[in-house]
């Protein structure tokens, strides 16, 4: 008797536009591949997607025989949600086309874009969609879950430029979700992750800019604390405009630091401004007066080199793990635990990173979306970053060790991209007074759990599809 997979293989043999690798192909060592090193699992097959009728084939084919299936858009997920030991990985990498208006500053994406292929398209209009700050990031997952970035705080977060999701659901219909059509799917994909179904299409708003100012400093050991606080206090009032970030991390080794500082705790500042460039210049002052900052830039860059700008830190196939939360106000003794906790970091790429929200993200009630709490601005993501496997026990161990020192003063709620894969326990606490909700929507769309290889919000046990949602 034939096992689901080889059903399955069997079943999706010549039907696909795109391609079916197994592990002996040419191409599955590079297809398998994702971000995190980490989480790296070998699938039995990758149905490489050319376009919505073959991912409608390959999700009613795997659903009837139950094979455990992954889908995959840029395979950045942190806890490695995009791919599976023995199961089917739907990779959606070959569909990437985009589509701008630029009378109505509207446009479509594909389901397997990176950042990238979006900022590249829309650019040529001089348009941009709010999205994240590494730009091989795949766009898919991260406006499932929500999507932060520069232009958070000026025009909210990706999920609430979303107009509209084509979807191929659990038992490969493809349905609309937008304020007309299902508008609980509509309200559920914005931030309820890869639960619902596989999004084909998304149409999104546009925002007109073209250059941001942008300064980058390292604040001292000494200055750390004293610069934290004043980014606390300062933030709330902050314009829109302006986003100040800072990661806590060790100086790196290179020839802009000073050779006394390589090594050494500091505080990286990027500021970035998206407006006018004099009063940009003018935050830059305020801001780079503080301490006495080192490595100080300061420049006006084109909007495509703002989003390609921090490619390089996080390259794929090392070893990643993180822990985030939210804080309502920074607390003095939690500015104190992270500064202690650089002095025994184990890898010199790891970062505490640190983002204030506010802005125009605040702005949406809590209730519009499925995305969680807006109400606490101060974000926090602890990112282990290393390369070596027999270095996978001290690096999980220090970000585990300072989330439960700082966990405490954090409010509750947490944003799901920036989880790893052993916080299932976690995930109600993301979703918390939407959770109801949601699992409605879940148990409506994907009754059996068919998607489930993410932050997952289990369907009723015993819910059957019927009925108008
Ligand atoms: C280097 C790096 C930088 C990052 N920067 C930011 C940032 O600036 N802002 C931010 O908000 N987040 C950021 N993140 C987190 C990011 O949002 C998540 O890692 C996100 O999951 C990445 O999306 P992806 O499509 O690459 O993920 P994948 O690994 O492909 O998928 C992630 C999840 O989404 C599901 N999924 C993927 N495509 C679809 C689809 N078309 N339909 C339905 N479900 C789908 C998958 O099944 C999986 O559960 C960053 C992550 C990395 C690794």
């Amino acid at each position: 008797m034939k096992s689901a997979i080889e059903e399955t293989f069997s079943s999706l043999k010549g039907r696909l536009h795109g391609d079916l690798l197994r592990p002996h192909d040419e191409d599955y060592a590079h297809a398998r591949s994702i971000w995190n090193a980490m989480a790296a699992r070998t699938p039995a097959l990758i149905a490489r997607c050319a376009d919505v009728a073959d991912v409608q084939t390959a999700v009613r084919i795997a659903a009837a025989a139950g094979v455990l299936t992954a889908v995959r858009c840029g395979g950045h997920s942190l806890a490695g949600f995009s791919t599976c030991d023995r199961g089917l990985v739907i990779d959606l990498s070959r569909m990437r086309q985009v589509s701008v208006d630029r009378e109505s500053r509207r446009g479509r994406f594909a389901g397997g874009c990176l950042l990238g292929s979006i900022d590249v398209a829309t650019q040529q209009h001089g348009l941009v969609f709010p999205s994240g700050v590494v730009s091989h990031t795949g766009a898919s997952g991260l406006v499932l879950g929500g999507g932060f970035g520069w232009l958070t705080r000026l025009h909210g977060l990706s999920c609430d430029n979303v107009e509209g999701f084509t979807m191929v659901t659990a038992d490969g219909s493809l349905v609309r979700a937008n304020a007309r059509e299902n508008a609980e799917l509509f309200w559920a994909l914005r931030g309820g992750g890869g639960n619902f179904g596989v999004v084909t299409e998304f149409e999104v708003k546009l925002h007109p800019v073209t250059a941001v100012v942008v300064g980058e400093a390292l604040c001292r050991g000494d200055d750390i604390s004293g610069v934290l606080r004043h980014w606390r206090n300062f933030m709330p009032e902050a314009p829109d405009k302006l986003k100040w970030n800072l990661n806590l991390r060790l100086a790196p080794n290179t020839e802009n630091v000073p050779v006394d500082l390589r090594g050494r705790p500091v505080a990286s500042e990027s500021i970035i401004w998206i407006g006018d460039p004099e009063e940009g210049h003018r935050y830059l002052d305020h801001i780079l007066s503080l301490g006495k900052p080192v490595a100080v830039t300061r420049k006006v860059v084109s909007y495509l080199a703002l989003q390609t700008m921090a490619d390089n830190e996080f390259p794929h196939g090392r070893r990643y793990y993180t822990k985030s939360g939210y804080f309502k106000s920074l607390e003095d003794s939690s500015i104190e635990r992270m500064e202690q906790a650089l002095t025994t970091v184990p890898s010199p790429t790891t970062q505490i990173e640190l983002a204030y929200l506010g802005g125009a993200a605040a702005r949406i009630a809590s209730t519009e979306t499925a995305f969680g709490d807006r109400r606490s601005p101060f974000v926090i993501n602890l990112l282990a970053n290393w390369s070596d496997a027999s270095e996978d026990a001290a690096n999980v161990a220090w970000i585990r060790n300072l989330f439960k020192v700082l966990r405490p003063s954090m409010a509750p709620g947490v944003y799901v991209n920036f989880m790893s894969g052993d916080e299932d326990d976690r995930v109600p606490e993301a979703y918390r007074e939407r959770w109801d909700r949601l699992v409605e929507v879940k148990s409506h769309y994907d009754p059996t759990n068919f998607f489930r290889l993410n932050q997952n919000i289990p369907p009723k046990k015993t819910a059957a599809k019927s009925g108008n949602l």
